[in-house]
């Protein structure tokens, strides 16, 4: 067990006797003491912890000021905070867990009742923070695209829309690149559908290495791939379609793959805010450069400017 304790008393006999207590269990690799409310809350911003033990009456920021000053932190607010205190008083007992703390012990404490209440919390938290983590990462797959690690079409969507709205909102930039790998049939025909993955996964990650960490990357379909280029004109966004045309094009593979020499058409196009602008429409767009680019002989970047003289070739 690796769990972290914060104390926070004035006094430093009732902080010395709480370590004494508690360090013969092993449950705790770190103990960090505080004087009072501030000091608490410096450390426990600096310092994760897993549980709080916390006096009423302090100088300057008292136990009511602390749970306050808690309350304005979200991401602190699973940490339980159990009120040690020489105040046996039925309304302090009820503003303290009105306020958010866990649990009300009373000083002088009884060691095994403290003992008993340490271990409950903490467990109690250990097991609210495994369904956390466990709820983060089904979100993280339910948004992933399982074979290149990119997101997936529907979180691209949802994303495309949020960045649709900020920019009609912000009278931002937006532009948006569909990538379609050419003549992947004839990849999984010559080297086998596993082959063809790995193809997948190579792509993938050489567009995502020449896009910025606020831009998103999607895979859109089978072997077509969306970007997404927040405050981004077309004419930046068709310099990036191109590096990422000339990295496809320059990737050399290894293995069975090796003989493989591949190439991308991209489509690209900037969002327009017209009245009758829809998310649908944009992505539309851009398809319907990359069709240009297929059409036009592959293995190149066509844009489409809903502004301007419509579709150009890079
Ligand atoms: P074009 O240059 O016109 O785009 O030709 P293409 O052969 O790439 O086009 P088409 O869309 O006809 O073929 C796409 C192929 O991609 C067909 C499908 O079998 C393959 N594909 C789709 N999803 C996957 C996948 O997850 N893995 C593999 N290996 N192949 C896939
Ligand atoms: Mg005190
Ligand atoms: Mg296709
Ligand atoms: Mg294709």
């Amino acid at each position: 067990m690796s769990a972290r304790i914060l104390i926070i008393d004035d006094s430093v006999t009732i902080r010395e006797q709480v370590i004494r207590t508690l360090e013969p269990l092993n449950l705790f690799t770190f103990y960090y003491e505080a004087e009072d409310g501030l000091e608490g809350f410096k450390k426990l911003l600096s310092s994760p912890v897993d549980i709080i033990l916390c006096d009423l009456e302090m100088p300057c920021i008292d136990g009511f000021k602390f749970l306050c000053m808690l309350k304005a932190r979200p991401e602190l607010l699973s940490i339980p905070v159990l009120i040690l205190t020489s105040v046996d008083d039925r309304e302090r007992k009820l503003k303290c867990l009105e306020q958010g703390a866990s649990d009300y012990i009373t000083k002088p404490f009884d060691q095994e009742e403290l003992v008993a209440r340490v271990k409950i919390h903490l467990k109690m938290k250990k097991l609210q923070d495994d369904l956390k983590h466990s709820n983060d990462l089904l979100l993280e797959l339910s948004n992933t695209d399982y074979l290149t690690g990119l997101f997936n079409r529907r979180y691209m969507m949802d994303a495309l829309e949020k960045e649709v709205q900020r920019s009609v909102r912000k009278c931002g930039e937006l532009s948006l690149i569909i990538l379609d790998i050419d003549h992947f049939k004839h990849v999984n025909d010559r080297f086998g559908h596993l082959q063809g993955d790995v193809v997948l996964q190579r792509v993938a990650l050489q567009m995502k290495k020449e896009l910025r960490s606020y831009d998103y990357a999607a895979r859109y379909g089978g072997e077509e791939f969306i970007a997404i280029l927040p405050d981004s004109t077309l004419e930046q966004s068709a310099l990036v379609a191109e590096r990422i045309r000339l990295a496809v094009q320059d990737t050399s593979f290894d293995g069975p793959l090796s003989p493989l020499c591949l190439t991308a058409s991209l489509g690209v196009a900037r969002f327009s805010r017209g009245q009758s602008a829809t998310v649908d429409g944009f992505i539309t767009q851009a398809d319907s450069a990359l069709y240009r680019a297929k059409a036009n002989g592959r293995n190149r970047v066509e844009l489409f400017d809903p502004d301007g003289p419509k579709y150009m070739h890079f």
